[in-house]
């Protein structure tokens, strides 16, 4: 297992929840398409976090199973459960899942196979470990657009970091790597929500180092970075106290892998 070659989350623990949360609406939509998919289970997550989805999907009544390789991430699911722990949790890494062929009814893999170099690896295994017939429900993130984009953009190049993240990129070549194992791709489903921030908190994030794409950069390079960028946005946008709409989104698609 090369641990330091996937993005993991140890850092991010404090803020995941409250920077990724979606509104009970949201999870209201979400949690029953999936059910529809994944069933009673069960249902492997992998990169389970803190439990955004995994922690809903239990209650909803699906036999959950959770990966990650960032046991703090993992420890915050464990709290957001009342302290108790919900399901099986593994430390482990999903390109090489330390369970045994068929193991599973169903897998999901939600904002993880991006932080993946070896994403087609995770694949493989997902396909492993699930049964004939059974279900991926799959999530990489989608590309952003507007402002936060042009925001990125710049301060990527400030950086000095790439502005791709170091998995998987593009949703077809998703759907291409799958077909290639036999899974055909069934449903695709989008819940997304409004949501607005102002220039100056996303760049004062993106300096943070919030986002996991920013991590490449050190303290020092993200700190030369916003500058540029509040330069530039200010130059492009005007007061950077303005704020800007933008959406966020979950957009599943579900495959189905070859039965007998
Ligand atoms: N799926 C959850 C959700 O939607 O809220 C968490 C997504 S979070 C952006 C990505 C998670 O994947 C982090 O907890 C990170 O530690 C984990 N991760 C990254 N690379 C991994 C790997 N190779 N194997 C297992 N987990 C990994």
């Amino acid at each position: 297992m090369d641990r330091g070659e996937s993005l993991v989350f140890d850092r991010a623990v404090e803020y995941y929840d409250r920077t990724r949360s979606l509104s009970s609406a949201s999870m209201d939509k979400l949690v029953p398409l999936i059910r529809r998919d994944v069933g009673d289970g069960p249902c492997l997550e992998i990169g389970v976090g803190t439990g955004r989805i995994a922690l809903p999907l239990q209650a909803g009544g699906t036999a959950m199973v959770g990966l990650d390789l960032s046991q703090p991430m993992m420890r915050r699911l464990v709290h957001n459960a009342g302290g108790r722990l919900p399901f099986p949790l593994v430390a482990a890494d999903a390109s090489s899942l330390p369970f045994a062929d068929d193991s599973f009814a169903a897998a999901l893999a939600v904002h993880v196979l991006h932080l993946i170099p070896e994403w087609r690896r995770a694949l493989e295994e997902l396909v492993r470990v699930v049964r004939p017939a059974g279900a991926l429900v799959i999530d990489i993130g989608r590309e952003t657009k507007g402002p936060f984009r042009d925001l990125l953009a710049q301060f990527a190049a400030a950086a000095n970091i790439p502005e791709t993240h170091r998995g998987i990129n593009d949703a077809g070549e998703l759907d291409a790597a799958l077909a290639e194992l036999g899974a055909e791709l069934t449903q695709t489903h989008v819940i997304e929500e409004m949501r607005s921030a102002s220039y100056d908190k996303t760049i004062e994030a993106l300096k943070a180092g919030t986002y996991s794409i920013t991590w490449a950069a050190d303290e020092a390079a993200r700190h030369r970075a916003a500058a540029h960028t509040r330069r530039w946005a200010e130059a492009r946008f005007g007061p950077l106290d303005r704020r800007y709409d933008y959406r966020l989104e979950i957009a599943l698609r579900t495959y189905r892998l070859q039965g007998f």
